[in-house]
């Protein structure tokens, strides 16, 4: 099978445990105010390869990812799951460790049987939860939030562990009351192993102009340390005190 592919990074560290070969599939069905990659969204670009191809190209790193693995990622990975898993199944059975990073939002009860078999062969899901407000959610991704927080539940309810990612967007994700609410719907899981919050940033921009684009959040700064350091307080420690 041959999957579209949108760029790979040898040495990941910062996508799953450990160093990690980072695959990044072409096409999103979001449109994140933020996104970095809008290079990623287009489903008809990209490179054609074969999930052998892939293999043989993870392998070649095997001694450096050895305490890390493989995590695909997007655009939206799952946009082509049936590739994933087939990646997935060779690399497992090498004895590589997987980890997908996914928006979730292509989760629903008619896809639930194909993510029943991804789950078999991904040790690990990193999920964006991007606000947990479904109407402010769609103002920031043009999607709403109730399949994705239905994911969520769903990994809980099969125990499957799950890394909890949240962007923190000045004026978009980061109302302390928005966050107190993302921490307590954290809270309803038990499959929860980290939380991370990952301030926006603007290495993206231009990459909008390169490509003809409007940048959506044009002059937007990036978060404040003491404004990230609130919401780990909030999201990752549970803190519930109210500042006003
Ligand atoms: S889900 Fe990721 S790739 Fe897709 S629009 Fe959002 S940030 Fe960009």
């Amino acid at each position: 099978m041959k999957g579209r592919i949108h760029s790979m990074e040898s040495f990941g560290t910062v996508d799953g445990p450990g160093v990690r070969f980072v695959l990044f599939l072409q096409g999103c069905p979001l449109r994140c105010l933020y996104c970095h990659n809008p290079d990623s969204w287009n489903t008809e670009a990209g490179v054609k390869k074969t999930s052998d191809e892939i293999v043989t190209e993870v392998m070649k790193y095997k001694s450096y990812i050895k305490n890390g693995g493989i995590t695909i990622s997007g655009g939206e990975p799952l946009l082509q799951i049936d590739f994933v898993i087939e990646v997935f199944t060779k690399l497992k059975a090498l004895g590589i460790h997987t980890a997908v990073d996914t928006s979730g939002a292509l989760f629903n009860e008619f896809t639930r049987p194909i993510y029943d078999r991804l789950m078999k062969v991904c040790d690990l899901v990193l999920l964006e939860l991007k606000h947990i407000d479904s109407q402010k959610h769609e103002q920031l991704t043009k999607v709403k939030n109730e399949q994705i927080l239905n994911f969520a539940r769903y990994l809980s309810d099969n125990h499957h562990p799950v890394w909890i990612r949240h962007v923190l967007v000045p004026g978009y994700s980061d109302d302390e009351n928005d966050l107190r609410a993302l921490r307590a719907f954290i809270e309803t899981l038990d499959n929860v192993e980290k939380i991370e919050i990952l301030p926006y940033h603007v290495m993206g921009v231009n990459k909008y102009k390169q490509m003809g684009l409007e940048y959506p959040l044009e002059g937007l700064e990036p978060p404040s340390q003491k404004s990230v350091a609130k919401a780990y307080d909030i999201v990752v420690n549970g803190e519930t005190t109210s500042v006003n």
